[in-house]
């Protein structure tokens, strides 16, 4: 594979990591396949950009993530979501004529569920996986918001990676596979419901690099799916990315989470907390269902994208609550006097168990089950939202494990 071919070698004290293949990247980084030669074991590192603000903020990720390896050991109790959040292997500087960037090394994973929804034609992942992923999630949410005391307040398919059993057997067989069979998963438009075609998505990090190495799928090909989904029944993922994490006591900032995933609460500038996750994770679990994007909104001619953003939401769940509407900082921007919407008037309600039903053709029955257990999830208000804790035990996840 032609990745292998130049490795770059970044040194660290003893360690020597040789860099093979863009694993991918988002706004902060880049994350290369590398073998690291003082445990003989292939490793992800990600590198981090080089101007100060990246570096700032990727001191703090590092700390966080270390936050998260020592609430996972004793005298704390074990907690089943530990194994759904990236651990951190190691960190060093590397210092390089453009700059000094801050690497993190981390287990390698596969690909992210962006790349499985695409593998889906865009069509919904099967059942039975967005049933295992979304539990997953669920308890990793749960790990960083209870036993952490942390928000990573960026959900969205990019930052959730699918666990690859056996990183040596994977690097194997591609070795040995042409560079020619390295296939580009098949893409159309990813269509909003009330809106087609969409645009690109706004996102914090949406790729716009375009090095000569190939991303994931050259070093995985999607030809040999099968070595990175050893058994198609079981998928095991974790959360990664805590690159814009904070702590659930002392935010690092208001300005969070990618636009689609962004909940009500953070538009409007009120007070969030935990609970910020628990929206993204819903459109999550939406957009793994139905291969669409819950929340896609648009500016006019007289209104904003936040405008469009507050009418979606209100379209599918409802009115804003008053308490909310008044204790956002930025009220008078989209809220009139009695707490209406002032720049998008004519709404046409579609709730959620009717919108999987007539768009996306689910049955009634399971169309009422995913919209029960998604409903509380994407409660306009922030304290009456569910808790990761309780939707974990939610029986009725288990009511949409029903294929469909
Ligand atoms: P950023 O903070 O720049 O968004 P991420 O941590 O989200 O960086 O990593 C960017 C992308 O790199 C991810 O979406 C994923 O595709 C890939 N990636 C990140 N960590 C790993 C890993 N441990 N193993 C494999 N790929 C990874
Ligand atoms: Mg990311």
């Amino acid at each position: 594979m032609q990745a292998y071919r130049s490795p770059s070698r970044f040194h660290t004290g003893l360690v020597r990591h040789d860099a093979f293949a863009k694993l991918g990247w988002g706004h902060f980084s880049t994350v290369w396949l590398a073998r690291d030669t003082r445990f003989d074991r292939h490793v992800a590192l990600k590198i981090v950009r080089s101007a100060p603000i990246y570096t700032e903020t990727a001191l703090d990720e590092i700390k966080l993530l270390q936050h998260i390896i020592s609430s996972g050991l004793p005298p704390n109790p074990p907690h089943p979501g530990r194994r759904h959040v990236v651990g951190l292997l190691d960190h060093f500087r590397h210092q390089c004529p453009n700059g000094n960037h801050v690497c993190m090394v981390f287990e390698v994973l596969g690909e992210n569920l962006l790349g499985l929804v695409k593998r889906y034609q865009d069509k919904g992942v099967p059942m039975h996986l967005v049933k295992q992923i979304s539990k997953q999630i669920l308890l990793g949410v749960d790990y960083l918001h209870r036993q952490c005391g942390m928000i990573h307040t960026d959900f969205k398919l990019e930052n959730i990676l699918i666990y690859i059993d056996s990183i040596e057997n994977v690097v194997r067989t591609e070795l040995s596979v042409n560079d020619n069979n390295a296939a580009t998963p098949p893409t159309k438009p990813r269509v909003h419901r009330r809106q087609s075609p969409v645009p690109v998505p706004e996102s914090l990090s949406t790729p716009t690099d375009s090095q000569s190495l190939k991303p994931v799928d050259a070093a995985f090909p999607h030809s040999s799916k099968s070595s990175y989904l050893p058994d198609p029944e079981r998928i095991t993922v974790k959360v990664a990315d805590l690159g814009n994490a904070t702590w659930a006591d002392s935010h690092f900032t208001e300005n969070i989470q990618t636009r689609q995933y962004r909940c009500p609460e953070v538009i409007i500038g009120a007070k969030w907390g935990p609970s910020a996750d628990i929206w993204s994770v819903a459109c999550i679990i939406f957009e793994l269902l139905t291969g669409d994007i819950l929340f896609q909104p648009a500016s006019g001619s007289k209104y904003t994208k936040n405008d469009d953003h507050l009418a979606q939401m209100i379209e599918l769940v409802g009115e804003f609550p008053k308490s909310l509407v008044f204790s956002g900082k930025y009220r008078n921007d989209f809220f009139n006097s009695h707490g209406e919407l002032q720049y998008i008037t004519k709404l046409r309600s579609w709730p959620l168990d009717t919108l999987l039903y007539d768009k996306y053709l689910f049955t009634h029955a399971h169309a009422d089950a995913i919209a029960s257990f998604l409903g509380p999830m994407l409660r306009l208000h922030p304290d009456k939202r569910a808790k990761a804790s309780e939707l974990i035990h939610y029986t009725r996840l288990e009511g949409i494990m029903v294929e469909g």
